[in-house]
């Protein structure tokens, strides 16, 4: 079927993100692959609408009712394995990939089981659990670049990947469709092994409710001794970093926030970082509720907590 006549109008968003908080997108196009993709792009840069990106919806609040211009859900799988190097569509499901690579007795992706989302979506915010974040594994990104009108190929290195953040979050002309992982060699079982455990540690620590995973990074002991000098010592004494890493549950647990609730939205019970819809949540809900965090936090530590989650708000 052409692009035009895939392209549907005034489309709810809802049912496309994990956390179930919608707004009507004024176009809305599913994409498969890169031609579809380089296509819904064009299509907007000709008629001058902004184009967004929504894959798994997993990392996203839409804070708007309605969303302005064309809106590209990308969807569907497509993978190589060659020897230890993985080449995956950008839509591809990241824990599918895992199991993928565990079937190959490839290791690296152990932490990523479980995680809702795309490859895509995961390169983007360097998505990690347990220790470990998909740069580890990127070794090259194809990205179609909407300005330049062209594929371009982006080494490791120029994907300036650092704690959650990549250069795509910088340059929004930048669209992902493949990206190659270099995996290492190992035993299945081990692999497997490990994988199940990581899984069986997030089924007990994340919500069984609907989310968008973490609302904000964690706190890196280097940024955070600039910050409040004090804090970092303190807590460092206590031994609560891991990996140079404190979690920002841990601050708003310390807080007695857990349990609080606006409207629909509910910081969880089980994980203080995680903000869920108990029924009928408004984005304005979970706004409230991320806005009374980072006051008390500020109150409280002098210090502020900066999103992981990604603001769908054109
Ligand atoms: C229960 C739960 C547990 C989670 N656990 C973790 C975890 O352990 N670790 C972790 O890091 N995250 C976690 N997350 C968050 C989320 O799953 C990851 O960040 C995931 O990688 C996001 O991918 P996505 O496809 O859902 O992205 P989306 O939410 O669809 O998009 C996120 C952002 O990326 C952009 N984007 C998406 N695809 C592309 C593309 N191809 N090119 C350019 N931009 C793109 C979107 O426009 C948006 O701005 C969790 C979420 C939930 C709900």
């Amino acid at each position: 079927m052409s692009l035009e006549k895939r392209i549907k109008k005034n489309y709810d968003l809802t049912s496309l993100t994990t956390i179930k908080i919608g707004g009507r997108a004024e176009y809305f196009v599913l994409v498969k692959n890169k031609r579809e993709l380089i296509e819904a792009v064009n299509w907007a840069k000709t008629k001058k609408l902004p184009s967004l990106f929504l894959a798994g919806g997993s990392n996203t609040l839409i804070t708007k009712k309605k969303i302005g211009g064309l809106v590209i859900k990308i969807s569907g799988e497509n993978y190589t394995v060659k020897g230890n190097i993985m080449s995956a569509w950008a839509g591809t499901g990241l824990t599918r990939l895992a199991q993928i690579a565990f079937d190959h007795g490839l290791s690296g992706l152990e932490w990523a089981l479980g995680v809702p989302g795309s490859l895509g979506g995961a390169v983007r915010g360097n998505a990690g659990a347990y220790g470990s974040d998909i740069s580890e594994q990127v070794s090259e990104v194809e990205a179609y670049d909407a300005v330049k009108g062209r594929v371009v190929r982006l080494s490791h290195r120029a994907c300036a990947f650092s704690y959650r953040h990549s250069v795509f979050k910088e340059r929004r002309n930048l669209y992902i469709v493949n990206v190659r992982l270099k995996l290492s060699q190992g035993q299945a079982a081990e692999i497997t092994n490990s994988a199940k455990k990581n899984l069986r540690s997030r089924i007990k620590t994340n919500p069984k409710e609907p989310s968008a995973g973490c609302i904000f990074k964690n706190l890196e002991y280097k940024k955070l001794i600039k910050e409040n000098y004090r804090l970092a010592e303190d807590l460092s004494a206590q031994r609560l970093f891991r990996g140079g890493k404190i979690g920002a549950a841990y601050l708003i647990d310390q807080l007695g926030l857990k349990g609080q609730a606006r409207g629909g939205a509910k910081i969880s019970e089980r994980h203080a970082n995680f903000i869920v819809n108990s029924g009928g949540a408004t984005a304005q809900d979970v706004m409230n509720l991320i806005s009374l965090i980072k006051k008390k936090v500020k109150a409280r530590y002098k210090i502020n907590l900066e999103e992981e989650v990604q603001y769908f708000d054109n």
